[in-house]
């Protein structure tokens, strides 16, 4: 399942990856899928429980090349299959040295965007309307990046 899911992600993002080298298969060997009660995720992404979106929320670990997956998503359903590609995304960044800790919030806001706009064109091509990313969420989180900013001064 992973290869093929990473496969049908490389084929949307505009990146040029040479999938046959032995580096690029040892990662994706190494990729981890762990699932993870929701509440607990919950907690370590969003400081609380019900503080994010619940069953529908998923996590990348880049130090550990790890995708949190919450134990009630199934995996086969659209939403919780588009939610795993949106953390592919994140391992491609990863992998082509994209994804970086240290990125000010607004380099982390394209990362973002890019992964979404995939899981929102997955969901579209099958019949479901994401909604957030539509126009509002660009500005949701330019607002956090701006306020950030804001409040470092
Ligand atoms: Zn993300």
């Amino acid at each position: 399942m992973k290869e093929l899911l990473l496969s049908l992600v490389l084929s949307y993002l505009p990146y040029s990856i040479d999938t046959n080298t032995q580096e690029f298969k040892q990662y994706v060997s190494d990729l981890k899928i762990i699932e993870l009660e929701p509440e607990k995720i919950e907690l370590e992404i969003c400081g609380a429980v019900g503080a994010c979106n619940g069953n529908y929320t998923f996590a990348y670990d880049d130090k550990t090349n790890i995708i949190h997956v919450p134990k009630s998503c199934n995996l086969e359903e659209y939403r919780c299959k588009a939610a795993l590609m949106h953390e592919f995304v994140h391992v491609i960044q990863n992998y082509t040295g994209k994804y970086t800790v240290d990125a000010s919030c607004y380099d982390e806001l394209k990362l973002e965007v890019e992964a979404y706009k995939l899981q929102n064109h997955y969901l579209n091509t099958v019949g479901i309307n994401f909604g957030f990313i539509s126009n509002r969420f660009s500005q949701y989180f330019l607002a956090h990046c701006l306020l950030q900013e804001a409040s470092k001064t």
